[in-house]
């Protein structure tokens, strides 16, 4: 094996996709001791919990890379990747998962970062046969043609059972301390993890909250009926109950405190209503309001607090700083939410 780039004389670097999980820390170790040095890179969207990311917004990424010495790039998702979700090119998965596109759009970053940083190759911790929409051959070959460095893109897990990659070929990395992992079973990375002292990593079942039905039903919607929607409105989906009163307006109830102060940070400028004098649900007023719409809101607030017996509450309607009340006369039934509900 050559552990240095002989036209340089310098360890070949590799650029490495890092989601915090046991898969690719495994490919970090796997790189570094073939003496490959490695620059990590994650990306945070809000819907992707691949990075297991901690309590309190820690990056569990970040931990892993420095469990290994390793420095760390952190490239956010944001409406680049919205407009992929929202016009995938190679379909989706279960929810609004656009996961082939997805892998696309990370590794054609991976490959303009290449160029910027001279590392030879783009290394993934991909598993043939791992994921059903986009860890099949096909969609590997797939991804790899589209993502513009065809041949450069290593798969130490499984790359025994691919073919030959340039850096491989280029003798950068020795074939025969590379891998053959194929499938859904965890059980051959957990031993490696243990050989290999990789100590650092996420829990194996790393996903993304597009595929969750009901955060899709939430995305869909948000695409059909606000074409001028912003990362926040993205965000909102991932959280609260949702209620679609009319083509034109949406309402997003928060459902605890922290839920609440979520809502009112991603308002700006929108409306946020709540009932006056109680603690209760914060909601967040997305659309053109018509007649009846803003008793409507109150009667869906009430519906979710502790109304007791009485027949009507007052309701604040805070738009910035201003403030103006109006009474909320009754309670949504279930039917009405059950029509409402996105
Ligand atoms: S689950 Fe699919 S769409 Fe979601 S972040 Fe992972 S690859 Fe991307």
């Amino acid at each position: 094996m050559t552990e240095t780039n002989p036209a340089k004389n310098r360890p070949a670097k590799a650029i490495v996709l890092l989601s915090g999980g046991l898969d690719s820390a495994l490919a970090i170790r796997l790189m570094l001791n073939q003496g490959i040095a490695v620059l990590a890179v994650n990306f945070v969207g809000i819907f992707c919990t691949c990075g297991a990311r901690q309590e309190g917004g820690g990056n569990l990424a970040i931990d892993v890379a420095q469990s290994m010495n390793v420095p760390i790039r952190v490239l956010p998702m944001g409406m680049d990747f919205m407009r992929i979700v929202e016009h995938p090119r190679h379909g989706r998965g279960r929810g609004v998962n656009p996961c082939i596109d997805c892998r696309i759009f990370m590794l054609r970053r991976a490959a303009q970062l290449m160029d910027e940083e001279s590392a030879a190759f783009v290394v993934t911790g991909e598993v043939l046969g791992q994921r059903p929409m986009s860890q099949h051959r096909q969609a590997l070959d797939l991804v790899e043609r589209e993502s513009g460095i065809a041949g450069r893109i290593l798969r130490p897990l499984c790359a025994q059972l691919l073919e030959p990659t340039q850096p491989e070929r280029d003798g950068l990395v020795d074939r025969a301390r590379l891998l053959a992992i194929r499938g859904r079973s965890r059980q051959e990375q957990l031993a490696l993890a243990k050989e290999l002292k990789v100590e650092v990593f996420g829990p194996p079942a790393g996903g993304c909250l597009l595929t969750d039905p009901a955060i899709a039903r939430r995305v869909k919607d948000l695409f059909a009926h606000c074409p001028d929607y912003d990362m926040n409105d993205a965000e909102a989906a991932t959280f609260g109950r949702h209620y679609r009163l009319h083509e034109e307006l949406k309402v997003i109830l928060g459902r605890s405190e922290q839920e609440n102060d979520r809502l009112q940070r991603l308002a700006g400028a929108r409306p946020l209503a709540e009932i006056a004098g109680r603690p209760g649900p914060l909601a967040l007023v997305r659309g053109v309001l018509r007649e009846g719409d803003r008793e409507r809101i109150g009667r869906i607030l009430r519906a979710h607090g502790k109304h007791g017996d009485r027949a009507s509450e007052k309701v604040c309607w805070l738009i910035e700083d201003r403030e103006e009340y109006f009474t909320a006369h009754g309670v949504a039934s279930e039917d009405e939410l059950a029509r409402w509900k996105i």
